[in-house]
């Protein structure tokens, strides 16, 4: 079966924005295009930069009456080379060397590592990897302050470029200074996430929680092999999960990348955590109008896996197509989610979540009951802090799910989150409420004899407690 009736998109587009000066209705064009969730970068940027994007997105929500969601990513402890003499040098494969803590310019024999976590940690054998893994060498020798090493594939290094170090967990904080500085700042601003760059182990979880003090959630980057192998608890922890696979492929090569946002991808569907897949997914359209039909497979595949997002980063940021590359994303979603295989597809990539209490048993029979009669147009969702219609996210029920919550950043939340339509309604005081609120916000959009699965908690108001499922025909 496709996910035909009464289609939207489902699967959401997450567009991240450079430089706007001068054409600030990009934002708008973007959001036309398909997008509901808008990044900036912090590793380009500083959050005064990014700042006056937040009132252009929240102006254009009140226009359109549409929640958007708006991701502050930080940069986290991006490891980085000093700088050279002749600012590059080329290194040649079999040739030894040197990394150290001396500031000094850098030349073909050596350069500045300035971090000495590294030297402690790596053992003769390891691989370090610099700029984006296009350069790899082997340690031979380590002390406290430099490492001895041979160039397995050489290449241009120039000054800064980054450094990974796949093989062991540094003993670094996902959150640098500068990102706890950065917190600070953005977090009286009205955004929706902080996105956790290089994180490690729910400790950094924990950190960034406890330095965040507005409702902003928490993005949990997975990018470094630790973060892989402690999935289950930051899967637990992070508000929304992100398979950021560029680094993932400089940390763990390329070719894992695969198997390892499938595995994501069906981890967070089964705990019900939202799930973006990112990078380089149209990454031609930083140049071209069109696609390579590898990439549009590429994103159709996430759409098939059940992602509930996928973004777009330099494509949007500073590409020369920025519009059309949102555009060609929600298009390729369409013509996957319209394939008449589409739910088959999407729900074998995935063991079916169990129903282990009363609110994810009555979501999943609002599923059920929405998939079975063919004038359930809606699942609506009356929600407090978001998580019922996450419940019935996690569902994925094939009729465009309406979040209806009283609070508009629980409505923004859920622009990230597959098959959502969020809207910001009165609180619910009596039983009438519920039919009451999806009149007003389904306006004339509903068809007489339509009919919409309502799930909602008894009594009102009380966070958590999804115990009644009712059928109104409109
Ligand atoms: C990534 O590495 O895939 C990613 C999303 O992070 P960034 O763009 O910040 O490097």
């Amino acid at each position: 079966m496709s996910c035909a009736k009464n289609h939207q998109n489902y699967c959401k587009i997450v567009a991240t924005l450079g430089n706007i000066e001068g054409r600030e209705d990009i934002i708008e064009k973007l959001m036309l295009a398909g997008a509901s969730v808008f990044r900036m970068n912090l590793s380009h940027d500083s959050v005064e930069g990014h700042s006056a994007k937040i009132k252009i997105i929240r102006d254009l929500e009140a226009k359109y009456k549409r929640p958007l969601g708006v991701l502050f990513d930080l940069q986290g402890p991006k490891l980085r080379v000093g700088i050279f003499k002749n600012n590059r040098v080329i290194l040649k494969e079999g040739q030894k060397f040197r990394l150290d803590l001396d500031a000094a310019a850098g030349d073909e024999t050596r350069v500045c590592l300035p971090h000495p976590e590294i030297y402690a940690a790596v053992q003769p054998g390891h691989a370090l990897l610099f700029n984006d893994g296009l350069i790899r060498v082997r340690v031979d020798g380590v002390s406290a302050s430099a490492m001895e090493t041979t160039v397995l594939t050489g290449g241009e290094l120039s000054n800064h470029k980054g450094v990974n170090v796949p093989d062991v967990s540094l003993p670094i904080s996902a959150l640098t200074p500068r990102d706890i500085e950065n917190i600070k700042k953005a977090d009286g601003l009205d955004i929706d996430w902080f996105a956790l760059s290089f994180v490690q182990k729910p400790e950094d979880l924990q950190l960034a929680r406890s330095l965040i003090k507005s409702k902003a959630g928490i993005i949990a980057k997975i990018e470094k092999p630790h973060a892989v192998d402690h999935l289950e608890e930051i899967i637990k922890l992070a508000d929304v999960i992100m398979v950021a696979r560029g680094d993932l492929g400089v940390e763990l090569s390329p070719e894992r990348v695969p198997v390892l946002q499938r595995k994501i991808v069906s981890a967070c569907r089964g705990a019900g955590r939202p799930v973006i897949v990112a990078t380089q997914m149209l990454e031609s359209m930083i140049n071209n109008a069109t696609p390579t039909r590898a990439e549009a497979s590429d994103v159709a595949t996430a759409v098939y896996e059940g992602a509930d997002a996928v973004m777009l980063s330099a494509e949007t940021a500073t590409g020369r197509y920025p519009v059309e590359a949102v555009r060609t994303m929600s298009s390729i979603i369409s013509n996957v989610e319209l394939d008449s295989e589409f739910e088959e597809y999407m729900r074998a990539s995935h063991y079916e979540p169990q129903a282990t209490d009363i609110p994810d048993a009555i979501t999943a029979a609002a599923k059920v009951a929405a998939s079975r009669v063919d004038t359930a147009n809606f699942v609506v969702t009356f929600t407090d802090s978001g998580t019922t219609t996450l419940r019935a996210a996690r569902q994925r029920p094939c009729v465009p799910i309406l979040s209806l919550t009283p609070h508009c950043e629980v409505a923004r939340k859920m622009s990230v989150v597959w098959g959502v339509q969020a809207h910001v309604v009165k609180d619910l005081k009596k039983f009438d409420d519920i039919e009451e609120n999806i009149r007003v916000v389904l306006g004339g959009a509903a068809e007489k004899g339509t009919q919409v699965v309502a799930v909602a908690g008894i009594p009102f108001g009380r966070t958590g407690d999804t115990n009644l499922m009712y059928v109104i025909t409109l």
